[in-house]
């Protein structure tokens, strides 16, 4: 079955940047009634939602002000979406960060943000769900969450924990209960701002270390490659499927040995 985007209304965290401004608008490209960018970044907000509006025309998205880690900045970004669309069908818990030396933090955005997230999104969907309709959450993995890279363990943590979280919320028995689908993407290395600040951070020759390591062996990729391939994920895949995108070639499915 394909899923059916018309009408949708999709929450995209970490939305005014790199990964999710580019899946809002491949979203919008495939048909979804409008998409919400929760982001921690006003100014990047405005900014995406200008360039939406200048691509699709107005009153197709808006930006709330939102921090993940917290629960009530997050609750107010799926109010404001079901006032001003009506309802949430489509979350992607996307807002992430890479930098192990403010490891709570990172841990905060990238576990807790995730689980605020889909637990949000399921009292959402539950609430609202029109008969026969289906609700979809992706999270947002790494290569980092499934294979190793030497000096960002903390990361790797965070994304290895995404995966264990999106494997049992994606079992056919959470299914039966919520009608929502609940998948996981992991990229590799793709360049946006999560990248390319990297080098502004003076992290010395473990820096070097880790941009010749994981970053220069590597092929790059875009985003939008990457939104393209959440938005073929929606439309097709199984639920709790775990999705490898990288070096810009066609996804692949990560079984857990
Ligand atoms: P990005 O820096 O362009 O986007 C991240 C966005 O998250 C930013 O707009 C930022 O303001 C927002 N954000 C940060 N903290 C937040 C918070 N507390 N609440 C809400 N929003 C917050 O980087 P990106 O590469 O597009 O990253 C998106 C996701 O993709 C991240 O989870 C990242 O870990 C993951 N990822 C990126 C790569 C890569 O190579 N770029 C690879 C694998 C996974």
């Amino acid at each position: 079955m394909v899923f059916d985007f018309t009408d949708k209304v999709a929450l995209v965290t970490g939305g005014a940047s790199g990964i999710g401004l580019r899946y809002a608008k491949e979203l919008l490209r495939n048909g979804v009634k409008a998409v919400t960018l929760a982001d921690i970044d006003p100014q990047f907000g405005q900014k995406a939602l200008k360039d939406i509006e200048e691509e699709f025309g107005p009153k197709k998205a808006i930006f709330v002000k939102t921090d993940v880690t917290d629960i009530r900045q997050f609750e107010d970004a799926f109010k404001k979406t079901v006032e001003t669309f009506k309802n949430v069908d489509i979350l992607f818990n996307n807002a992430g960060v890479l930098n192990d030396a403010i490891w709570e933090k990172e841990i905060a955005i990238n576990v807790n943000g995730t689980i605020n997230g889909v637990l949000l999104g399921l009292e959402n969907y539950l609430k609202q769900y029109r008969q026969g309709s289906e609700g979809v959450i992706v999270n947002i993995s790494s290569i980092a969450g499934i294979s190793p890279f030497a000096f960002i363990p903390i990361y790797c943590a965070t994304k290895a924990a995404v995966i264990g979280l999106t494997t049992s919320w994606g079992t056919p028995e959470h299914y039966q209960r919520t009608k929502v689908r609940v998948f996981a993407i992991c990229p590799g290395v793709t360049t946006t701002p999560l990248i390319s600040d990297m080098s502004g951070r003076n992290l010395g020759p473990e820096y070097e270390t880790i941009m010749i390591r994981n970053v220069d062996t590597m092929p790059l990729q875009p985003p939008e490659h990457v939104a393209k391939e959440v938005v073929s994920l929606i439309k097709t895949a199984d639920n709790g499927t775990i999705w490898v995108v990288e070096g810009g070639k066609p996804g692949y499915q990560f079984v857990i040995p």
